[in-house]
């Protein structure tokens, strides 16, 4: 079966630093890129032995500014180092749609070395894309290479059946079509799929673009090497999204569970019109949903859960049966570790503080009411904590009233969206209120696990919980409802050491 080759930018000063990399990244790759626009002048005129020094093939591209590269010399410069590499042992020579040196292309054929001719546009997805890459090849053997910036989810959804076209009609190894920046991400995974030849990665912290990928990642995490036409697909939809833990979960349950045809990708996601279509086009089996699409896919569901109903919020959608069906999993998600901390079940007369009024709250809170629970919301914009009171039968108030805590301290859920990522590592939502060590305190953020509210909790004797058991509880119910097996806890292991 055709695949897609994994090639790391070498993007290193000198030779040596990118054998270095070759060294560390060998297990990997399949073949290399030399960029030779990157090196500094000493090291150009040990071009010539690279190849001979690598076990894997080689391309050589002397990238101009104009191209995204870093090439400040003349043109003539460029061709006389393009023509001293061609005698050199390099697989490739990668040169632009407009290249004009007929002899150097002559001289490529006619040493074997395969001209991979490319197309750069760092604004967007052309429209007439399809039309340059039907046209840029100057002859037979040439590999065409168009690397385009995504702008938009519409911008991904036409690269992507473009590419599909292309493949259909032409034979497998003459296109290479990827989509740069967060947008294009999935390009870079879904290679084989699409019909692209080849992959490009790079070392992390070089040249490090959002987008770009390492081989590692693309290896390790994103699988990519058991990527094929009969990979089931999956992913999480947000925007933005690339940083999400939640492929690591699911691609981790994924080896664990050994599901070599599925793997799990962010889609950075602006237009949900256009991600449904893309999904019809990929045959994606099931996303994960978070910020800001929980409430706007809801018009895209063809039935929803208890949960997505009650919540009016829906993180999980499956494709079955060509339904596409709606799911909140942050509810039970949500439950899940409370419950295991009390023993399994909730008593009677329980009564909870939820602190905030958002999406996540509105979970939180059903989940609560659904026990029984009594709950008082808290909230710095006192007309959404009445808005969620008044659906679920609570009591509301202000973030200033936090006296009020007192009369409903079994258990406090902090739900606001602040200290997240350790934007404001000192938030504490409720400096009012003092512990008496009796509460059960629930912070629903997962980065710090131990928010400065949790700390403070546990000082004083409090059991805690924080936001990844949450995580992992709901990122499990969503990989039973992708795949119908359970998510193994280690799949959880080591991603604390990541993030
Ligand atoms: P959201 O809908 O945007 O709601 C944000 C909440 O935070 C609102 O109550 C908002 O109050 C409050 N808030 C924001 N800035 C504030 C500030 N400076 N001072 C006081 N309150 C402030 O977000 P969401 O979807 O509910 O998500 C909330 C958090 O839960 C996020 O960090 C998310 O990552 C986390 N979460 C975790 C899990 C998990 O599995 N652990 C699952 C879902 C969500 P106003 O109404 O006054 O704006």
């Amino acid at each position: 079966m055709n695949r897609s080759s994994l090639c790391l930018s070498l993007t290193g000063a000198t030779v040596a630093e990118n054998l270095k990399e070759i060294e560390r990244y060998d297990c990997y790759c399949d073949l290399y890129e030399l960029r030779a626009d990157y090196l500094e002048p000493l090291s150009i005129s040990a071009l010539s032995s690279f190849p001979a020094q690598v076990k894997k093939p080689v391309i050589i591209t002397v990238r101009r500014a104009a191209d995204g590269g870093h090439f400040k010399g003349s043109e003539a410069e460029r061709c006389g180092i393009l023509r001293r590499c061609l005698a050199s042992g390099y697989r490739y020579i990668d040169l632009e749609e407009d290249f004009q040196d007929q002899k150097i292309e002559q001289a490529a054929e006619a040493g074997g070395v395969t001209v991979i001719r490319s197309f750069h546009d760092f604004s967007g997805v052309p429209a007439d894309l399809g039309r340059i890459i039907r046209n840029i090849k100057r002859n037979s053997g040439e590999v065409i290479k168009a690397a385009v910036m995504v702008q938009n989810t519409q911008e991904l959804l036409k690269l992507v059946e473009l590419a599909l076209e292309l493949k259909a009609q032409d034979e497998w190894g003459n296109r290479i079509i990827l989509g740069m920046g967060p947008m294009g991400f999935p390009t870079k995974v879904l290679s084989t799929i699409l019909g692209s030849s080849i992959t490009y990665s790079y070392a992390p912290g070089r040249q490090a673009a959002p987008g770009h990928v390492d081989p590692q990642t693309l290896v390790d995490l994103y699988r990519f090497p058991l990527v094929n036409q009969n990979t089931r697909i999956f992913g999480v939809i947000g925007n933005p999204v690339i940083h999400s833990k939640s492929p690591w979960l699911h691609n981790r349950g994924f080896s664990l569970r050994a599901m070599d045809d599925a793997v799990y990708i962010p889609f950075q996601v602006d237009n949900l019109e256009a991600f449904f279509q893309l999904a019809e086009v990929l045959d994606i089996r099931g996303v994960s949903v978070t910020i800001p699409h929980k409430q706007g896919v809801i018009p895209f569901l063809s039935s929803r859960d208890e949960g997505v109903e009650a919540a009016g919020a829906c993180n999980t959608i499956v494709w079955r049966d060509g339904l596409r069906r709606g799911y909140n999993t942050d509810i039970s998600g949500f439950m899940a570790p409370l419950k295991e901390s009390m023993g399994g079940a909730i008593p009677a007369g329980f009564r909870a503080a939820v602190i905030g009024a958002g999406g996540a709250a509105r979970a939180v809170v059903y989940a609560l009411r659904k026990e029984g629970v009594e709950v008082l919301i808290l909230n710095r914009t006192v007309e959404r904590a009445q808005d969620l009171a008044v659906a679920f039968g609570c009591s509301y108030g202000s973030l200033e009233e936090q006296e009020r805590i007192a009369d409903f301290s079994d258990l406090i859920v902090q739900t606001t969206s602040v200290g997240m990522n350790r934007e404001c590592p000192e938030y504490d939502p409720i400096p009012g209120y003092s512990f008496s060590g009796g509460e059960i305190v629930y912070d629903i953020i997962y980065i710090p696990r131990l928010t400065p509210l949790l700390k403070r909790a546990m000082d004083s004797g409090c059991r805690v919980i924080n936001g990844w058991e949450m995580l992992i509880a709901q990122a499990g119910i969503q990989f039973r409802l992708f795949t119908g097996q359970d998510l193994l806890r280690e799949a959880n292991s080591g991603i604390a050491d990541r993030y």
